[in-house]
């Protein structure tokens, strides 16, 4: 059983200080090195010294060692029940907020880890490797809800909402809808304004985590005769009259992760559970799916991750025509062209990340990051079903689980089409004169 990352003993003001919070340790980006020319003797200097990219600050190992073990312990053991059941454990959502996972960007002062974005990454990249149901509930909480009412709550939502979120509430995000999926900016859900509330009619489609949801931030257009400059994100919470959960998908992956549409028969919000500004929805959504992709792209790099880890040894212990499989180098060649591909998403992912911590543009890079992670989580699964043969086409092992689980990359989030298209605009602009 893992020690608890945080013992909750309730909300704000009652937490114990999580191992990670009480220390930020910075990373040393650069330093100057000395050597000693060999032929003349003398010390040269030679310039400002990077390090790998695949450094990590204290905290962050400490965040990426705990969360590994706690996700052996604490999800491994329901993971095939979850996928036969569809449904996620409720001992394992309760385990995510214990630990502190499902805050991870919000301040101690709102019970949250006070951590940073390159910290959710990490995190959802081990819970992935385990689970990607469980890293795409951690990932939404984290990257979007967490996010945009962090940057954009009044101190009255965040007192009412950021807590709660941190410690014992999902939240959803709604834009798609039936008729608008990739074209996300023309959907229908309207909101009518009445005196000092809104009442919204409508419906959407394909809400992760809806089920477990307590709220949802919902983009309905507040002025349709201004295009989507009139959608607007809504705070709804579950209880409000008028919203329906339907049923959920029975999907081909990602099973324990509930995903549903929701119908809205004059469902009344007041103005004050509007978040940020009227009619500028559009912007917060294309802003925070910019960042979300980041985390889309460690949920894929972990997924595939997780499955090479299982197939290798596999390999090793597998004997054909008198020798380990491994040792045949039709096999070597192709595992070692996979870990190249797993080592290039990393890569990907992890400078997206750094680029947007560091406030740099980032849009392109989180593109290719999900994009190239999502293709190589689709090749890596598999390629393993293939290593380990007839068991890796069964349910006896966790592969075929990963290769269902990995499709979802490509659509969610930005189809990867979406991502190419928007990588091409950026290439464009770079080459005007
Ligand atoms: C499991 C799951 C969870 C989801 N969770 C959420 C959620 O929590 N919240 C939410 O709001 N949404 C969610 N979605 C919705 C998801 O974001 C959409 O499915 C996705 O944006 C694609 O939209 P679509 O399904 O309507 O496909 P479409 O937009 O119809 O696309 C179909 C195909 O056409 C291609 N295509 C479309 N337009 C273009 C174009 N301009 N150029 C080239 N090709 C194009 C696409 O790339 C794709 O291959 C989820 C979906 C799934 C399956």
């Amino acid at each position: 059983m893992a020690m608890p990352l945080v013992r909750l003993f309730g909300k704000v003001g009652r937490l114990l200080p999580r191992p990670w919070s009480s220390f930020q340790v910075a990373l040393c980006p650069m330093s100057s090195r000395t050597v000693t020319n060999i032929a003349t003797e003398q010390a040269v200097n030679t310039g400002p010294m990077f390090p790998p990219l695949q450094t990590y600050s204290e905290e962050e190992t400490m965040m990426r060692e705990a969360v590994k073990k706690y996700a052996q312990e604490r999800i491994a053991p329901f993971v095939s029940k979850m996928d036969e059941n569809s449904s996620m454990d409720t001992e394992v959502i309760s385990s995510l907020f214990e630990q502190g996972l499902m805050g991870i960007e919000i301040g101690t002062e709102y019970g949250g880890t006070g951590s940073s974005f390159f910290s959710s990454i990490l995190v959802i990249e081990e819970l992935a490797k385990v689970d990607p149901s469980v890293a795409v509930l951690c990932d939404i909480q984290n990257t979007l809800i967490n996010t945009l009412l962090m940057n954009l709550g009044t101190e009255e939502q965040k007192e009412k909402y950021l807590m709660s979120l941190a410690t014992d509430m999902v939240g959803s995000f709604c834009l798609s809808e039936a008729g608008s999926g990739s074209d996300a900016f023309s959907l229908k859900t309207k909101a009518e304004k009445h005196k000092d509330y809104y009442i919204i009619n409508g419906s959407k489609m394909w809400i992760s985590n809806a089920e477990q949801a307590g709220i949802f931030l919902v983009m309905a257009n507040a002025d349709p005769s201004a295009g989507y400059r009139g959608i607007t994100c809504f705070i709804v919470e579950q209880n409000t009259a008028g919203l329906q959960i339907g049923k959920k998908e029975n999907k081909l992956g990602l099973r324990a992760s509930s995903t549903c549409p929701l119908t809205f028969d004059n469902v009344q919000v007041h103005e004050k559970n509007i978040l940020g500004k009227v009619g500028q929805g559009y912007k917060y959504a294309i802003g925070m799916l910019n960042g979300g992709r980041i985390g889309i792209a460690a949920q894929m790099l972990g997924l595939a991750q997780g499955c090479f880890d299982h197939a290798v040894p596999y390999t090793k212990q597998r004997v054909q025509f008198g020798k380990r499989i491994f040792d045949f180098q039709g096999m070597q060649h192709q595992i070692a062209h996979v870990a190249t591909q797993l080592e290039a998403a990393r890569l990907l992912t992890y400078n997206a990340a750094r680029l947007k911590e560091a406030g740099r543009p980032f849009i392109k890079e989180a593109c290719m990051a999900k994009y190239f992670a999502s293709e190589v989580a689709t090749l890596t699964t598999s390629k393993c079903i293939e290593w380990m043969g007839g068991v890796g086409f069964t349910k006896d092992y966790p592969i075929e689980k990963y290769y269902r689980d990995c499709k979802i990359g490509t659509i969610y989030e930005g189809t990867t089409n979406i991502q190419l298209t928007t990588m091409a605009k950026l290439i464009d602009q770079e080459y005007d004169s």
